[in-house]
């Protein structure tokens, strides 16, 4: 292949990095994923399969405010997606098609090959294709739709959960909020070797890769109450639930899940505040009837991942928290970008 020329026509790189990328030439593959007709016309042909929900998202990353100007271009391209596909999670759906709106100061060929690699990389662990999106030029913001469906009724939503209802997290909090700010502060990374600056590379990763719980959101489906992903913080989030619900949640902030890598890296009250507020989590928040819960838990061993109880839900409204049998209050209240 030639050496890739660092400014490109816009439909040339709409060619190289997107339409032709070896992820997306499979055309038998692409018949299969219900995509009639993908890149190249004004706009695609998608078909649901019968008796199913089209269920939509989209979510923008805005360079310096969702991610340092620093990230690497392969980051990039794999958060944007990953951080939709948490949405279409959080719904129980699943995700088919993808839609890219990339907006970049110069068309350097470089960043483009690593960001449509990361892109298609998380493309291709959840069978989604890219069928289309726009290129401009200006400030670099990368905004993804994302399409997918649900059997008809069956979509997770904030607002099925019951008084009584146990309140449970995917994985662990505060992991990705944290590595945000160890680049923010030291993006060079720290000393090479010890275990303290491995557990910050993890954290780091964790901002840089998230995952999406889209297996356990599909698990979910049929079991649990409600659902939704914790992006902006589970203070900032769980309000959210209760609010479309209908009643009071509390959270027992002792059993919040912290990973070995933040307990590695900061005292136990710093990784608890910023399990709470630090956000960028996409862990599924989750509520289900203590009949259903087992259920839940099962589902979740099967596929490897951790859930955890960490309070309940009741008549009511507004959250309440605890820890070490006191009310707490988290110091802020999770990330608003107009608070
Ligand atoms: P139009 O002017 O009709 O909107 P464009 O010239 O913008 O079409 O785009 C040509 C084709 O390339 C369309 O199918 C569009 O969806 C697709 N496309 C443009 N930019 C991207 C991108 N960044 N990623 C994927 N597809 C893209
Ligand atoms: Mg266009």
């Amino acid at each position: 292949m030639n050496a890739p020329s660092s400014d490109l026509g816009e439909f040339d790189l709409i060619r190289r990095y997107f339409q032709q990328h070896e992820a997306q030439r499979d055309a038998i593959q692409l018949a299969q994923r219900g995509v009639v007709l993908g890149i190249g016309d004004d706009a695609a042909v998608l078909r649901l399969p019968r008796g199913t929900d089209l269920v939509a998202a989209v979510d923008t990353l805005v360079a310096g405010r969702h991610f340092p100007l620093a990230t690497a271009a392969r980051s990039v391209g794999y958060r944007a997606l990953a951080v939709n596909l948490s949405d279409l999670a959080a719904m129980g759906a699943t995700p088919a098609w993808a839609t890219l709106a990339l907006t970049m100061p110069t068309a350097d060929a470089r960043w483009l090959q690593e960001f449509s690699a990361g892109l298609f990389d998380i493309a291709q662990q959840h069978g989604v294709t890219l069928v289309g999106g726009d290129t401009t030029r200006g400030p670099l913001t990368v905004s993804v739709q994302i399409l997918g469906s649900v059997p008809r009724g069956a979509a997770l939503r904030r607002d099925g959960a019951k008084a009584g209802d146990l309140l449970a997290v995917s994985g662990t909090l505060g992991d990705s909020g944290a590595g945000l700010k160890f680049v923010s502060a030291a993006p060079s990374g720290g000393d090479r070797g010890d275990a303290r600056a491995a557990a910050v590379d993890e954290l780091i990763r964790r901002f840089d890769y998230p995952i999406p719980r889209v297996q356990m959101g599909l698990a979910a489906r049929y079991i649990a109450s409600a659902a939704m992903d914790i992006s902006d913080g589970l203070a900032g989030d769980l309000p959210k639930l209760a609010a479309a619900s209908g009643l009071h949640a509390h959270v027992d902030v002792d059993r919040l899940p912290l990973s070995p890598a933040l307990r590695a890296t900061v005292s136990e009250v710093q990784a608890r505040e910023w399990a709470l507020v630090a956000g960028d989590d996409y862990e599924l928040l989750l509520a289900a009837s203590r009949a259903n819960y087992p259920k839940l838990e099962a589902a979740a061993r099967q596929l490897n991942l951790t859930l955890t109880i960490i309070g309940e839900l009741s008549s009511g409204s507004g959250v309440s928290w605890s820890a070490d049998g006191v009310d707490y209050t988290p110091a802020t209240s999770g990330f608003d970008h107009f608070g």
